[in-house]
């Protein structure tokens, strides 16, 4: 028994639940689910990790959150769901109040409050929508030639979801690679969404001042949406207006693999379309509640190299990377955690994850942060977490320019279309292979190592192969390759 992403928790679903744990029937409505914050039908629970199996999950619809330590797991249970389990599962399950450990350090074990030891010097609030908006809406004033700020689609409740890019000449859509990044998918996980403020100011302001960022606008298109969920930050909760967990929320190669918007949530059916207008070569998003640096699968075990992503060894790279310079997150090493690196399955399953999603259907490279321990902690935080990330950040995005970067035409010079370029994994020993395919002739393949060989075809045209080393892409330093007709 599985659920869909839209489905949370239906009376007949608790009724096959019941019938699995052999209950008896439950009267409570449970169709709707209560906020977050100690809401009426759903408890914010701590429970043994291993009791958390792929099977206990499937029957419970458990949320699991990211909050993570050795011995236990953390996370959304339904309160009828939790009082029909059997008693002995009963007494391993404590419920705690989700207000608190939303906003304050806790010890895991002992689930005690721990003393805030960070609450001098200066920083911001939070900004809630009206503030982020203002501040979004006079940077795209103050620097108009380098910023395109547009409602990337609109929250349940009518909210913009902000799309800010930046880039030389951002009202025009053109070939740079293009890097998203988007943060603030749970509504309660809140410093991705301030950190992708403080990122759009330090690119729009060092434009033109600071050489790497120079190069950076000059040569990607990014685009930031620091807040997927805007409903949910005001509201204080994980889930949309709706009480959809956005993050389970998407279509699942595995358990849900009916790539279409339909019955999908505004907010995810934004992030589709998003897909659907541009080809993201690079993609971060940002959660909290754990510090570290998740690759793909989340939805399917990485155990066997075969199986594993097939840019797992570039990924997993970049991650290393990442997490090294990053004093909090290198220092994560417990469980499935190597120094803050993770594989999604390994630390817990995520069905319908907006990651691998759009990896799977969508052709991106996308991995996912965990920011801070504490999901929405005191502001004074902040600055520590943006010095903690923002080298990361750019290292990533940056990534995006290093590798190959083709303009692929006809004898004629016209430029192809349809083109798919297959490439040997970055990892040798893994033998993976990843096939890219591009609507136009205009190729960005992010690569880390000395050389690579590429296969690339088009419809109608012999395909080439290609022994070639990644070189730093400027903004127009394509290499031309010509292919011949069938
Ligand atoms: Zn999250």
């Amino acid at each position: 028994m599985t659920l869909t992403p839209n489905q949370r928790l239906t009376p007949r679903f608790l009724e096959s639940l019941i019938v699995l744990f052999g209950l008896a029937a439950c009267n409570q409505n449970i169709s709707s689910h209560g906020k977050s914050y100690g809401g009426p039908t759903e408890a914010y629970v701590r429970l043994p990790s291993s009791l958390v199996t792929d099977k206990f999950v499937d029957a419970s619809g458990f949320i699991q959150d990211h909050i993570h330590s050795e011995h236990y797991a953390f996370g959304y249970l339904q309160k009828a769901v939790l009082d029909k389990l059997p008693q002995t599962q009963q007494q391993l399950i404590t419920e705690l109040n989700n207000y608190e450990w939303t906003h304050f350090p806790h010890d895991l074990n002992t689930l005690r409050r721990l003393p805030d030891t960070e609450t001098t010097g200066d920083y911001e609030e939070f900004h809630d929508f009206a503030a982020m908006t203002a501040d979004l809406e006079q940077t795209a004033t103050r620097f108009p030639e380098i910023t395109y700020l547009e409602p990337g689609g609109l929250s349940v409740q009518g909210r913009e979801l902000w799309l800010m890019k930046i880039s030389a000449h951002a009202q025009r859509n053109d070939q740079r690679p293009k890097i998203l990044l988007i943060a603030n998918m749970h509504g309660d996980e809140t410093v991705g969404r301030e950190l992708m403020l403080y990122l759009i100011r330090m690119l729009t302001q060092g434009y033109q001042h600071d050489e790497r960022i120079t190069r950076l606008v000059n040569a990607a298109q990014i685009f930031i949406m620091p807040s997927m969920n805007p409903d949910g930050f005001e509201l204080g909760q994980r889930y949309n207006a709706r009480d959809v967990d956005l993050n389970r929320n998407f279509p699942d190669f595995v358990s849900d693999p009916h790539d279409t918007p339909a019955n999908r949530a505004p907010e995810t059916q934004a992030i589709m379309a998003l897909h659907a207008s541009h080809h993201f070569i690079m993609a971060l998003n940002f959660h909290g509640g754990e510090v570290c640096f998740n690759v793909p699968w989340d939805t399917k075990s990485n155990a066997r190299k075969s199986e594993r992503f097939g840019d797992d060894g570039l990924l997993r790279n970049i991650g290393r990377q990442y997490a090294d310079l990053n004093a909090t997150m290198r220092v994560n090493h417990s469980g499935s955690f190597d120094h803050g690196l993770t594989y999604g399955y390994e630390w817990y399953r995520v069905k319908g994850g907006m990651q691998d999603w759009s990896i799977f259907y969508r052709e991106s490279t996308h991995a996912t942060v965990e920011l801070s321990h504490v999901k929405w902690p005191s502001a004074a935080h902040l600055p520590r977490l943006w010095d903690e990330n923002r080298e990361g950040i750019i290292r990533y995005m940056e990534q995006a320019l290093v590798g190959m970067h083709l303009h692929v035409v006809d004898r004629s010079g016209a430029t192809l279309h349809q083109v798919n370029v297959r490439s040997s994994g970055h990892d040798r020993s893994s033998g993976n292979e990843r096939t890219i395919h591009y609507a136009s002739g205009v190729v960005h393949r992010p690569s880390l190592t000395q050389m690579q060989t590429l296969e690339i075809s088009a419809p109608g045209y012999k395909s080439e192969t290609l022994n070639i080393s990644p070189w730093q892409f400027t903004g127009s330093n394509y290499r031309e390759l010509v292919l011949s007709k069938d």
